[in-house]
């Protein structure tokens, strides 16, 4: 049985890289000779911590927050203004590397309660100052990123203090937690009452229950789990127009479900201070293993197979030839980029009786398409590295090698063109030497997400050369008619196409829903609504 070993961590993460600052490592031996070779080493001087610009609110505005939540919970220090700049996209970190902390908020406010989220937005829209609602801070899209001109004041909204587990429902089987419990917080709190969510996306670690509701997001075990707005069955929002409470049954038609609109709003509509959620028994057992397939093709195929049969693993990815040849423990074993081997992991979680008969029912269906199995111990080195990859791009970063991702989605029918079309705009835009990685790890009936990793030689311009060659790949998903996100959200750097997919009157939809809820425009001003 594969245990996954869940990092929990009570520090702050670094400010210029992903994660725990004790976990922050130099490139290891072995792997600079690898990096040396693909890319050469270009080792970049420790990262100076820049100084910051001065508040740009007024000290009446701070004294009247202070009045309102308590003067400790109202914090205009530098190091915790640095700490809640921006998110961990790669642009985010370059930008921190190079001190430029123009997005700095001038203070940081930590409400305990709804009533207080609800008495600092009456005092934001009574002042024009913008407020950012602030979960884990693991946003790679921007959407930390709010516009501060026209303001009195941009203010981090940094729902810390709010990590609750308000009420366990056992006999529906729901939770309902606050929005600022981590991942392995709320899992660790869930568990003493045998339950789990089951939501567990690379950024576990620091991102939260507010965040993943904001943001739509999707993790490992979306398969099997869900994606996180399928596991929401209620909210709790405060706006500057008021509460909202959604989600009184399980399911309804009374009108369009409302609900819909707070999932995936990145803090424009409202800041969610409570979220009430389907939960399942802790399972008693996991297991993951290994599959080779001959091709990325015939892996994908395989898993369109398993989906449309209602046969899916709790959690199932494969990675292309280049990524497995590159990423994968053990290449040589499951043929490499030279035999176009693609390494495949699927893993059962729950009880033994259930994960055995679903076991049985996927090897047989895997097996009869070509699968060859490998066992296990894929499968336990994926499960143990599973949250490993966001440290070692500061490492790459450290000796010059720029590493990002993006993600997207389509239909099973329009995957190959979408692969082929980002895979070549990332490629044309990188030029000779960089390296783009796709894997597959989100599926459904009827189509999946795509996710590209790319490395190249960071160079003197990482920031431009990165900005374009995304632009290019977003164009190409938009030429493909595919989603600009599948669970990364929209921010500000996605924005620009998201007009392109959802149309102009879908753009005014959005306006119109930010002009209702929030009528002078001080909720993360210039994030998603286009
Ligand atoms: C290394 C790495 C790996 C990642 N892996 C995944 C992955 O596997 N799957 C995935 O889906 N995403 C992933 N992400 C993206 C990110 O973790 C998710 O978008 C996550 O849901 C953000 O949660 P957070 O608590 O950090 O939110 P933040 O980054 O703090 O905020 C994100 C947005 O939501 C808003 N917001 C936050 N809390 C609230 C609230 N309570 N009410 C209203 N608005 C709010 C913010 O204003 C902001 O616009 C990854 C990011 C990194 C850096």
């Amino acid at each position: 049985m594969a245990q996954t070993k869940l990092p929990f961590t009570q520090s702050e993460m670094h400010a210029q890289r992903w994660g725990a600052p004790e976990r922050a490592t130099a490139l290891p031996d072995a792997a600079r000779g690898l990096v040396e070779l693909a890319f050469g080493l270009d080792d970049r001087p420790a990262v100076q911590e820049p100084p910051l610009p001065a508040p740009g609110i007024s000290e009446t505005h701070v004294a009247a927050l202070r009045d309102l939540i308590g003067a400790e919970h109202v914090v205009t220090d530098d190091e915790t203004r640095r700490l809640r700049t921006r998110g961990k996209s790669t642009p985010d970190l370059l930008r921190a590397r190079s001190g430029d902390l123009s997005d700095a908020p001038d203070v940081v406010v930590r409400p305990r309660t709804h009533e207080e989220v609800a008495a600092v937005l009456a005092f934001a829209v009574e002042n024009h100052v913008a407020l950012v609602p602030f979960g884990g801070g693991t946003s790679v899209t921007g959407g930390l990123a709010a516009r501060r001109e026209g303001y009195a004041g941009l203010v981090s909204l940094d729902l810390v203090r709010m990590k609750g587990l308000l009420d366990v429902d056992h006999v529906s089987m729901t939770a309902t937690l606050e929005p600022g419990l981590r991942g392995p917080e709320a899992e660790a709190l869930l568990a003493e009452e045998g339950l789990t969510l089951g939501h567990f996306p690379q950024s576990f670690e620091y991102a939260t229950i507010g965040g993943f509701a904001a943001t739509r997001s999707s993790g490992q075990s979306s398969a099997g789990y869900g994606r996180f707005d399928s596991l929401v069955v209620g909210l709790r929002v405060a706006t500057p127009r008021g509460e909202m409470r959604l989600g009184s049954s399980p399911a309804n038609a009374a009108g369009p479900d409302l609900r819909q609109l707070i999932l995936g709003s990145e803090g424009a509509f409202g800041v969610i201070t409570e979220v009430t959620v389907r939960v399942r028994a802790l399972p008693a057992l996991k297991v993951y293993e290994g599959w080779r397939w001959p091709s990325f093709s015939a892996g994908a195929d395989a898993m369109r197979t398993l989906a449309q049969s209602g046969l899916l693993p709790t959690v199932i990815r494969l990675s292309d030839e280049a990524e497995t040849a590159i990423n994968l423990a053990k290449p040589d074993q499951i043929g490499g980029a030279e035999s176009g081997g693609c390494l495949m992991i699927t893993g059962h979680e729950g009880e033994p009786g259930a994960v055995d008969a679903k076991r049985t029912a996927v090897t047989a269906v895997l097996e009869g398409l070509g699968g060859v199995p490998l066992g296990e111990e894929p499968g336990r080195a994926w499960a143990h590295g599973r949250f490993d990859a966001p440290y070692l791009r500061d490492s790459m970063l450290d000796v010059g090698v720029l590493v990002e991702t993006m993600e997207t989605a389509t239909f099973w029918s329009n995957r190959d063109a979408l692969y082929t079309g980002v895979k070549d705009a990332l490629t044309g835009a990188l030029g000779e030497g960089a390296i783009v990685l796709c894997h597959i790890s989100h599926v459904y009936e009827t189509g999946c997400s795509l996710y590209f990793t790319i490395a190249t030689q960071a160079g003197d311009e990482p920031l431009p050369r990165w900005l374009a060659a995304k632009a290019a790949a977003s164009d190409a998903m938009m030429d493909a008619g595919a989603t600009i996100t599948h669970h990364h959200a929209v921010g500000t750097d996605h924005k620009p196409w998201l007009t392109r997919e959802i149309g102009e009157l879908g753009a005014s939809v959005l306006r119109a829903v930010k002009a209702d809820l929030d009528p002078t425009g001080v909720l993360n001003p210039g994030v998603l609504v286009p």
